[in-house]
């Protein structure tokens, strides 16, 4: 069965560039004849709120939209999220990374071949340090993130790393799927669970495509580079691989995609406010499928 899910983030109230998301997901599961699951991805303690969580589902019944009970709240789950990273570090394939971003951004000046601005912020390669020298550090107790290690993944997967594709759908030419290669290496060693909270957003929520059977993962095309990433955990982890599919970003006047942070209307005013469903449509117009 054709299996989407709409994964909001509650670190702030939806927005209208939300509401196109989410529409979208719903209209692909629709016309699918498929079903369209709601996930809570608040595994980000520090940013996350409770009362911004209820808006959402408010804002998305507002939208008149429906999906199947319990919803996954990902803070439920966070036993789950520390297997998979298990599964990753008894594979070798990631590291103890200590760096404060000081440390960091300074290797980085240094190394061509590493930059500050990857997908997901500075673009690192490095490697475990010595047993004894990790545990002085653990024992000062400074903290560490698990990266995963781009050279421990290709050398795991030998020629196989070259054949990872993910398989792309558009909304241009009639859902066709086109298979495309990866390069999760724009990444360079990923952070893939945080320090402060023990996962990172790839990790639980490719952990979860996988668990709830989603079958096309649907979302905008801000996370569009994501995909490398979790295209080569779900091949490291034996997940199995979803069919991808990015929508276009609602962007203000000057071209720039509309966020929680800047005032873009939130769905929560807009609907105490007396707009209709109608209204959101309008104002979403062409970019609505
Ligand atoms: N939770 C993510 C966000 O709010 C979306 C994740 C996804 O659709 O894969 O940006």
């Amino acid at each position: 069965m054709f299996r989407t899910r709409f994964a909001p983030s509650p670190t702030g109230y939806l927005h209208l560039g939300h509401a196109l998301s989410a529409l979208t997901v719903a209209h692909c599961a629709k016309v699918a004849d498929g079903e369209m699951l709601l996930r809570i991805e608040n595994t980000d303690f520090t940013r996350c709120r409770d009362d911004y969580e209820q808006s959402i589902h408010e804002d998305l019944k507002w939208l008149g939209l429906d999906w199947p009970e319990p919803v996954r709240r990902q803070s439920d789950h966070f036993p789950d999220y520390k297997a998979a990273l298990q599964r990753l570090i008894d594979a070798g394939l990631v590291y103890k990374c200590f760096l404060s971003r000081k440390d960091l951004m300074a290797i980085i000046e240094e190394n061509p071949a590493m930059s500050a601005e990857g997908p997901d912020g500075p673009v690192y390669f490095g490697k475990p340090l010595a047993a004894t020298e990790e545990e002085r550090l653990i024992e000062q107790g400074v903290p560490f993130a698990w990266r995963l290690s781009i050279s421990e993944a290709k050398a795991a997967l030998g020629t196989k790393w070259k054949e990872i594709t993910c398989r792309e759908r558009s909304f241009t030419d009639r859902y066709a799927i086109k298979t495309v290669p990866i390069t999760p290496e724009i990444f360079g060693d990923a952070v893939i669970a945080r320090k402060d909270i023990g996962t990172s957003y790839h990790l639980a929520s490719v952990h979860d495509d996988a668990l709830q059977n989603v079958t096309h993962v649907i979302r905008g095309d801000d996370l569009k580079e994501a995909v490398h990433l979790h295209r080569l955990l779900q091949v490291l982890l034996d997940l199995p691989e979803p069919i991808y599919q990015h929508h276009r970003l609602l962007t203000d006047e000057t071209g720039k995609k509309l966020s929680k942070r800047d005032q873009s209307p939130a769905l929560k005013d807009m609907r105490e406010n007396g707009v209709s469903l109608d209204d959101v449509k309008q104002r979403l117009g062409s970019l609505l499928p």
